[in-house]
């Protein structure tokens, strides 16, 4: 089976280098012919090209462009397809991916490796990493049940742990595990930032340690993918920001009143919880 991957970056980098080392061959198209160069040189791909034609050569495809341009890069792409060529795609939201794409190709089946990186670009691509992560396909009624089957081999060649849900579902549950900890750890260095006297400010980020790496991991992450998440999950993204929000004001009506007892209840209650999500 031949492999082709539209946009050439982190995701497209990793999954390049992990199935060209499980034997596949791989060809890879990016926007920019430095880009490709660099595809190649770093063993990403076995041939890359700007030109979208390239990808006639491929028998399952992953679109791995910025969510806003996984319509376009499909749309234009398919002129050149294989009619029985499997698209995928790797977007971190589903339903809106799901909906504007799958009219446009008959064997589009949508699909999320959750694995990523702080840093964006193929120079940060590596090997594995995918291992052991959830890689989530969103099949509809429509999509077909063989081409849903190929792009799980694809994902079990990455050593990834392979889920199958709706798209609305795959959008509300990363809300809560993936785009809602983004704006709070933001928000989290954002509060910090607001420190009014410089001292305390400097001795806060000299004082920084393991609670504020793993706390405000997320939040120093690439912008770009955080501004995609909320654009195109707005919805979810809101109800679950609106929901914490709720929670940081009981937090705050407890140590307001000093109701130690119900604060210590609530600490114990959701520290009991979080292995259930880890
Ligand atoms: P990235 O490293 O910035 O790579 C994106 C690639 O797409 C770059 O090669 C870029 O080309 C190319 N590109 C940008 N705009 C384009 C356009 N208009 N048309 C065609 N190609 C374009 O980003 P990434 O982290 O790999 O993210 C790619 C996809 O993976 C996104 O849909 C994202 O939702 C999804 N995803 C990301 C993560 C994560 O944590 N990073 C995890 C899971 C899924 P240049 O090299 O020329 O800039």
């Amino acid at each position: 089976m031949n492999i082709g991957i539209v946009g050439l970056g982190l995701i497209g980098g990793c999954l390049g280098l992990d199935l060209r080392a499980q034997g596949l061959s791989v060809f890879g198209v990016g926007r920019r012919e430095d880009t490709c160069l660099r595809a190649m040189e770093l063993g990403v791909v076995d041939t890359a090209s700007v030109d979208l034609a390239l990808m006639s050569q491929a028998d399952l495809i992953f679109v791995c462009t910025p969510l806003g341009a996984i319509r376009s890069t499909v749309a234009q792409m398919i002129p050149h397809l294989k009619p029985d060529a499997i698209v995928t795609d790797v977007g971190s939201v589903k339903a809106s991916v799901v909906e504007s794409v799958s009219p446009l190709w008959p064997h589009f089946v949508a699909g999320h490796p959750m694995a990523g990186k702080a840093e964006s670009g193929i120079e940060v691509a590596e090997r594995g990493l995918f291992v052991d992560k959830p890689y989530v396909i969103t099949p509809t009624e429509h999509t077909s049940a063989a081409a849903v089957e190929q792009v799980a081999n694809v994902a079990r060649l990455l050593q990834a742990r392979i889920y199958q849900c709706g798209p609305e579902e795959h959008d509300r549950a990363v809300a809560w595990i993936s785009h809602l900890p983004v704006m709070i750890s933001s928000s989290l260095i954002g509060s910090c930032l607001s420190e009014p006297d410089h001292h305390v400010l400097q001795l806060a980020q000299n004082l920084a340690s393991t609670g504020f790496k793993d706390t405000s991991r997320v939040g120093g992450g690439n912008p770009e993918l955080g501004l995609m998440m909320a654009t195109y999950n707005r919805d979810e993204l809101l109800r679950s920001l609106l929901v914490y929000r709720g929670q940081l004001d009981r937090v705050i009506g407890y140590i307001e009143d000093k109701n130690w007892q119900d604060l210590e209840l609530f600490l114990q209650q959701n520290s009991a919880e979080r292995p259930k999500f880890l």
